[in-house]
């Protein structure tokens, strides 16, 4: 009889196929073999009492067959399965077998039709939503096992601290420098680690970029690393996260700069000083001079150059050897700086010429420095293989004149006066006339 309605059955412009089972064993066996089933009719009572039940739980649990609707048919009308075996077997609907008139029957299976399509589309979506959350959750797993590398693998200590100011990660750099164990001070903050305040910067700094003020800070810091070595680091911060939107902890990221600093200095004390006595050379003497007769011109105060030229000096090498008279102007320089002020610049111009630039002195002062240092020299004893080895120096004085700005000028009438020292016989200072 609903083989026979079947037939003229159509739902969505399709008509429908039955298969019949005369057991619920060869239901099991047909619903095994095929999964786009959709409804199911099913009789209670067939090989046993309860057969149909029992085929349910099969369905649902052991062939995990959740989409197919079953509707219960039963020969008893009054009775219907208690609500419970409705709801503990996931029995769709229910009907008595006279019940099931064409139009009934028509109305339940295409109910069950199209919630039985309901359920197909959920889960083809479900499983394209699934192959979509494992394909990102690999990427996002992979993103974070490359940046965890990454930050591990950086040769700048990197460090992340939280709102309170507690470590939330470093990398290996940072536990070198600190010596810190791999997750010691995971949860602590710097001053409760190393037992002391941190810099004023420091902290500033955390504020500044937590609070808006600062996209990012850069500083240098003193800090001994781990074996008590004061280094010096260049420290970068920002907020995190870095897009704008409410910080919740800031990154930084400091970098070793001890080396690079010690070096720098090297330079500029190679660039600036005479390797052979360790005074100001020649262009560091020339660039503060400037600078010295600027301040005098702008503030209209004294300004004195000497220019001393050792005397006979080639003797000096000839009689005692090159290493005599480079000891000679180790020993004038030391001698000549013994006698000069705090704020006088003493400069080697080349072989055995020095000059000394004397900020608010006048030529009368000047000349008495020359006087000093002149005596200076002659009272130099150098011990040398055959006995003690003495010299001379001539001197010329000049101070600036009123309005003078070329450091050229004053230097070449000091140079003059010293020219005329040497005329007048050597061991002198003479003065610019
Ligand atoms: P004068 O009294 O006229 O100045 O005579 P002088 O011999 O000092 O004359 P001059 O300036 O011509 O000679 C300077 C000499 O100083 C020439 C050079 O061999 C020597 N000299 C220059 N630089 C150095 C140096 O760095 N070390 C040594 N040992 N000698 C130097
Ligand atoms: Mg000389
Ligand atoms: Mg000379």
């Amino acid at each position: 009889m609903t083989d026979v309605l079947l037939r003229d059955f159509r739902f969505q412009d399709r008509g429908v196929e039955a298969i019949s089972a005369y057991s619920a064993a060869e239901a099991q066996a047909v619903l095994a073999s095929r999964d786009d089933i959709a409804v199911m009719l099913l009789d209670v009572v067939m090989e046993s009492d309860h057969a149909g039940l029992s085929l349910v739980q099969v369905i649902r649990q052991d062939l995990s067959n959740r989409r197919l609707r079953i509707i219960l048919r039963t020969g008893q009308p009054g009775e219907a399965p208690e609500r419970e075996v409705m709801l503990n077997y996931d029995i769709n609907d229910y009907r008595s077998k006279t019940e099931l008139t064409a139009q009934k029957l028509f109305t339940a299976l295409a109910g069950a039709l199209r919630s039985w399509n309901d359920i197909v589309t959920i889960e083809r979506l479900n499983a394209t939503l699934e192959t979509k959350v494992l394909e990102r959750t690999h990427a996002l797993a992979e993103a974070q096992a490359f940046s965890e590398r990454l930050v591990e693998l950086l040769p700048n200590p990197l460090w992340v601290k939280d709102l309170a100011g507690h470590y939330r990660l470093y990398n290996r750099a940072f536990r070198e420098f600190f010596g810190v164990d791999s997750k010691a001070w995971l949860g602590h903050s710097a001053e409760e680690m190393l037992g002391r305040h941190l810099p004023a910067e420091e902290l500033d700094s955390d504020c500044r970029v937590l609070d808006g003020s600062s996209l990012r800070e850069e500083f240098e810091s003193q800090i001994p690393d781990a074996h008590g070595r004061a280094r010096t680091l260049l420290v970068t911060k920002a907020a995190l996260p870095a897009d704008g939107v409410v910080p919740n902890g800031i990154i930084g990221m400091a970098t070793d700069i001890t080396d690079r600093k010690g070096l720098e200095k090297e330079l500029r004390r190679l660039a600036t000083t005479d390797p052979l006595t360790g005074v100001c050379n020649r262009r560091q003497f020339t660039t503060l001079a400037h600078q010295e007769l600027e301040r005098a011109h702008r503030y209209d105060t004294a300004l004195a150059v000497i220019m001393l030229d050792v005397d006979h000096f080639k003797t000096i090498n000839d009689s005692w050897g090159h290493a005599s008279g480079d000891e000679v102007l180790r020993t004038l320089t030391v001698t000549m700086a013994g006698e000069l002020r705090e704020v006088d610049i003493l400069g080697r111009m080349g072989g055995e010429e020095f000059a000394i630039l004397l900020p608010q002195t006048d030529l009368a002062g000047a000349w008495q420095v020359a006087e000093r240092l002149r005596m200076a020299i002659v009272a130099m004893r150098l011990p040398v293989a055959e006995g003690v080895l003495r010299i001379t120096a001539s001197l010329g004085v000049a101070e600036r004149q009123n309005g003078e700005t070329v450091f050229d000028n004053l230097l070449g009438r000091a140079d003059r006066a010293l020219y005329r020292a040497k005329q007048g016989g050597r061991n002198q200072a003479q003065c610019d006339k």
